[in-house]
């Protein structure tokens, strides 16, 4: 457990009371929940299901993609089924009685796969070094079949809820594990408070298809396990269709999260895995960007995070918004968050106390 100074953890319970912007965490493991925990999180804002998906997992999930046979793509599901329930029941485990937001499979499928180019020198390498023809065959034959899938523009191709719409398989799967977890700590006692985000929607209809996929889900689990089970569901709001048709969406929605990482990519069209590129450092030293827009929230993505919300409550006046992109942390961007009106910000767990202060900083602000 970390130990916060005797000092800070006064002046942090002080900006408690005075902030009215929620805080929680980006999590998606127990112990970095445990952690969010310990550092004052109201809740996780986001867990990144796909980290869940790393190790030995992702041999499982390349049997699912890579694999023809209904049998074995059948038991791959399953066997994520039992990796996923298990995943959940600890989160919840460790942020009982708060909300936890589970945010579905966002990334590119081929994500998860071996890199053409690499399975490419590895067979040259074996060609090389005389291995058995039939190795090299399927190495070949895997080659192509991942080269098949890949896209031009991964980030706005088959992700998010496209990936659940094309592999409805995939959400259900993961719904069933929420639920599954849910019911196992309700019965043992615990009071679990899982949500569910559906990633990348940029229409109501994208939503509204997995949303039904959800529910569904969700009422096989509640009759089979014989427990009630309530689960919000909410989405992403990432991209700038979705924020300027937020009163279209809110009203399949329980809550929002925008994910201003990928809206200042996609606002911008700038790519937010290449801010390091020649030309950002160029227009920050000719101050034609004020600043780094993936680290402080730009004035135009805020703007369309303010019509989002104002949308979002025409839509559904119940809805709650926050935020879960890296800007969640960034003490300027949270009081511009304040501002807005947020419900809460979510940030990683280390900065889950500059997030209080800066809400605290902002609340403060208003009053003077
Ligand atoms: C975002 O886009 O802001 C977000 C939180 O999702 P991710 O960073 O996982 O794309
Ligand atoms: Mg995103």
């Amino acid at each position: 457990m970390p130990e916060l100074s005797g000092d800070l953890d006064t002046i942090l319970e002080w900006a408690d009371e005075f902030r009215t912007l929620g805080v929680r965490a980006n999590a998606d493991n127990p112990e970095d929940a445990q952690l969010s925990r310990d550092f004052g999180a109201q809740g996780i804002g986001l867990d990144r299901t796909e980290h869940m998906f790393l190790g030995e997992r992702k041999q499982i999930i390349q049997t699912f993609i890579l694999n023809e046979d209904e049998a074995i793509r059948e038991k791959a599901v399953n066997d994520l089924f039992e990796a996923q329930t298990g995943d959940f029941y600890g989160m919840f485990k460790a942020m009982d009685g708060l909300p936890v937001i589970v945010r579905l499979l966002d990334p590119p499928l081929h994500e998860f796969l071996e890199s053409p180019r690499a399975l490419d020198v590895e067979i040259a390498k074996m060609e090389a070094t005389g291995a058995d023809a039939a190795e090299i065959a399927a190495k070949r034959k895997l080659m192509e079949q991942i080269d098949a899938m890949s896209e031009a523009n991964p980030m706005l191709g088959l992700r998010g809820c496209r990936l659940g719409i094309v592999y409805p398989i995939l959400p259900q799967m993961q719904v069933r594990a929420i639920a599954t977890a849910m019911a196992k700590l309700k019965k043992e006692g615990f009071d679990p408070k899982p949500e569910i985000m559906i990633p990348l929607v940029s229409t109501v209809k994208e939503l509204e298809v997995m949303r039904g996929y959800a529910e569904k889900a969700i009422a096989e689990i509640a009759e089979e396990e014989g427990v009630e089970l309530e689960i919000p569901i909410g989405t992403m709001i990432e991209l700038p269709r979705a924020a300027v048709t937020a009163d279209e969406i809110a009203t399949k929605a329980d809550f929002f999260s925008f994910g201003t990482n990928d809206l200042t990519q996609t606002t911008f069209g700038f790519s937010r895995d290449d801010v390091e590129a020649e030309f950002i450092p160029q227009y920050l030293s000719q101050k034609i960007l004020p600043y780094n827009p993936f680290a402080t929230v730009d004035p135009g993505v805020a703007k369309l995070v303010k019509m989002g919300v104002e949308l979002g409550h025409e839509g559904n006046p119940n809805i709650v918004c926050g935020v879960c992109g890296e800007h969640g942390g960034d003490p300027d961007s949270v009081k511009t968050f304040h501002k807005i009106g947020l419900d809460y910000v979510s940030c990683s767990p280390y900065r889950v106390p500059l997030a209080r202060l800066a809400a605290a900083q902002a609340a403060l602000a208003d009053k003077q």
